[in-house]
């Protein structure tokens, strides 16, 4: 396999800053919180409006789903990501929502701020060449069966047809452990920002399958240098139509909220300070 030429961190190239809204991943430490999927108007709303008074950077939400079975909820489309734009409009926090197909793509940056190549089309090499073109963040996550150079190589695709505001996602890969949906690669994340200039996050959500989890995961997540994470948050997350076990209960959030921003301000001041205890 040729190597990647513009994603590795090469020559000292500098920490790649990403925008979102007003902030930037590369140089704060961004939550973008929501429901797995956008499930109605006034819903979403309510919500939105929660996560911005628990403080989040952005709103996540989900229009077109990949959903393993398609009696299963599909998404509401494009009503979907007009619901987002309002809930932007309303709070001020920038949109983030998955586009599965090509086709798509363009109505995706009309409403929203940053868009998701889901883990499942991580390989979409159509879709990735057309995320090269456009206009607005991309948010790559990491195929549920990826290699650390196979995902660098798919934002590769992106950074080649000339966007470079790409943050990687770590989502949990596909091991022989059931006990959870998948396994959270804490690995990747300084194993990654060795070899790449692009900023990495991390869904504990999907990463963990189950809502118990995600909060330690989270602050593990932290520890492990993620600049950022992405959380499925639900008012009543037994009634979701989509990943009812993983999303994060509303009522619970703010707590976690509090203790993601203490660990990464202790994170941040580490950084500042480099202790002369050996790395191992
Ligand atoms: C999602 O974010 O809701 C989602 C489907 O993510 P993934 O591609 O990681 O499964
Ligand atoms: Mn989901």
């Amino acid at each position: 396999m040729r190597e990647p030429q513009l994603v590795l961190r090469k020559d000292g190239r500098r920490a790649t800053l990403v925008p979102l809204g007003k902030k930037a991943f590369g140089r704060d430490f961004l939550v973008v919180a929501g429901p797995c999927s956008v499930e109605g108007d006034a819903s979403f709303l309510a919500l939105a409006r929660r996560l911005k008074a628990a403080g989040v950077d952005g709103l996540r939400g989900g229009a077109f789903k990949p959903r393993t079975s398609p009696y299963e909820f599909q998404g509401l489309g494009i009503e979907g990501l007009k619901i987002l734009a309002a809930a932007r409009e309303e709070t001020g926090l920038p949109v983030v929502t998955e586009i599965m197909d090509a086709r798509d793509l363009e109505a995706g940056c009309r409403y929203a701020d940053m868009i998701q190549i889901g883990s499942r089309n991580m390989q979409n090499y159509t879709l990735l060449k057309e995320a090269g073109s456009i206009d607005k963040p991309v948010l790559l996550k990491r195929g549920m069966s990826a290699t650390l150079m196979e995902w660098l190589n798919a934002a590769e695709y992106i950074l080649a047809g000339g966007n470079n505001r790409v943050v990687l996602c770590e989502r949990g890969i596909r091991t022989f452990e059931p006990a959870t949906r998948f396994s959270l690669d804490l690995n990747i994340v300084p194993a990654a920002r060795g070899l790449t200039h692009l900023p990495i996050i991390v869904d504990p959500s999907h990463g963990t399958g189950r809502s118990s989890m995600v909060g330690s995961m989270s602050l593990a997540a932290v520890a492990a240098g993620a600049q950022g994470l992405l959380i499925e948050v639900h008012p009543r997350p037994q009634n979701a139509l989509s990943d009812n076990d993983q999303q994060y209960p509303l009522v619970q959030f703010p707590a976690l909220m509090k203790r993601i921003r203490k660990t990464a301000a202790l994170m941040e001041s580490f950084a500042r300070r480099p202790s002369r205890a050996p790395r191992s």
